[in-house]
C-alpha cells in the first residue's frame, strides 16, 4: 500500500501548508488591526472599526471636512467629485472636503446620512496700497504659480505620515479666522479659507504634523511658501514666510521648525497665513488642532 502512504503524506503536507497560510493571514490581520486601532481614541475604535461604513463625524459645518472609513475599497462620489478609498490597517479611508458654500442639509454618503450645518462667516475689509492691489491683475504669474501648487498637491502618500495630534504652527494672534469673506479696497476678494496668525518677523514656524515637504519656494502672492503632504490627500500650507528652512523631499516631524514668520508676497504686515488642503480644496484648520481625523469620531 505504498501509494496510499504517499497520498497521505501529500495530504498532510498540503493541510500543513494551508494551516501555515491561515496562521500567517491571521497574524497579518492582527498586526493591521493593532496598527489601525492605535490611531483612535480607545472608546471609539471598537465602534468605528465594527461598522461597514463610518463617517467621522456624522454632523459637520460648512467649510469643514469628513473622514470616511469603509470595510471595502473602491471610490466614493461626493459633491461632484470622485475620491479613492485608500487601504490602511484593516479598512479603507478617504478625507472629503465640505465647501463653505455647500447647501446646509442632510446628504447621503455611502448610504449614511451626513448632516451639514450652516455657519456664519464674518466680513473682513482690507485696505492696501494701489501698488499692492494691482498684484491681483498679474494673472500670468498667478496662473503659473497655481500650476506649480496643483502639481505639488496632485499626489499624496496613501497612508498617514502622522499619528500624533496636529499642532498650531506658530505662536501668534489670530488676526483673521477661517472663512472670512474678504474685500480688498472695497472689491470682493473671495473667501479667506485659512487662518492668519500675526507674529513678529522671525518667529519660528513649525510643521503642524509629520509629513513630506512637496513645495518650498517663493511664490508671487503668498511669498515664501511651504506645502507639506501629511498623507491621505491632506496638505498643510504656510505662506508669507521671511525664511524657508526646508526643501522639497524633506521629511519633517511634528513641531520641526520649517521657517520664520514674514510679510513676503501680498501681505500688509508680518503674519503666518496657514491652512489645510484636501487635494485642491481648502479646509478649516481648527478641526485638526489637538486632534487627527481619526479622532473626529469622538462625540
Ligand atoms: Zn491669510
Amino acid at each position: 500500500m505504498d501509494w496510499l502512504f504517499a497520498l497521505i503524506m501529500v495530504w498532510n503536507s498540503l493541510t500543513a501548508a494551508a494551516d501555515a497560510e491561515a496562521k500567517a493571514e491571521a497574524l497579518r490581520l492582527e498586526q493591521a488591526l493593532r496598527l489601525e486601532t492605535a490611531y483612535y481614541a480607545e472608546n471609539t475604535a471598537p465602534a468605528v472599526l465594527g461598522e461597514a461604513f463610518a463617517l467621522m463625524p456624522e454632523t459637520v459645518h460648512q467649510g469643514d471636512a469628513v473622514f470616511v472609513r469603509s470595510q471595502e475599497g473602491g471610490e466614493l462620489s461626493w459633491n461632484g467629485k470622485v475620491y479613492k478609498l485608500e487601504p490602511f490597517g484593516t479598512g479603507y479611508y478617504a478625507l472629503l472636503p465640505v465647501p463653505t458654500d455647500l447647501k446646509p442639509g442632510t446628504y447621503k454618503l455611502g448610504g449614511k446620512p451626513l448632516t451639514v450645518k450652516a455657519k456664519t462667516f464674518e466680513t473682513d475689509r482690507l485696505t492696501v496700497t494701489k501698488e499692492q492691489q494691482s498684484m491681483w491683475q498679474n494673472t500670468e504669474r498667478i496662473n503659473a504659480d497655481q500650476k506649480k501648487i496643483n502639481k505639488a498637491r496632485s499626489s499624496s502618500a496613501p497612508a498617514p505620515y502622522y499619528k500624533e495630534p496636529f499642532v498650531v504652527p506658530t505662536e501668534g494672534r489670530l488676526s483673521t479666522p477661517y472663512g472670512y469673506t474678504r474685500y480688498v479696497n472695497g472689491v470682493f476678494n473671495g473667501s479667506h479659507r485659512a487662518i492668519d496668525l500675526a507674529a513678529p518677523t522671525g518667529t519660528p514656524v513649525k510643521a503642524t504634523n509629520a509629513g513630506k515637504v512637496v513645495l518650498a519656494e517663493e511664490l508671487y502672492l503668498t511669498g515664501n511658501s511651504i506645502y507639506i503632504d501629511h498623507g491621505l490627500n491632506l496638505f498643510s500650507q504656510y505662506a508669507h514666510l521671511s525664511k524657508l528652512s526646508v526643501k522639497p523631499g524633506d521629511e519633517v516631524r511634528v513641531g520641526d521648525v520649517i521657517g520664520e514668520v514674514g510679510s513676503t508676497g501680498f501681505s500688509t504686515g508680518p503674519h503666518l497665513h496657514f491652512t489645510f488642503w484636501i487635494g485642491n480644496d481648502p479646509t478649516n484648520p481648527d478641526l485638526f488642532f489637538g486632534k487627527t481625523p481619526f479622532r473626529w469620531a469622538a462625540k
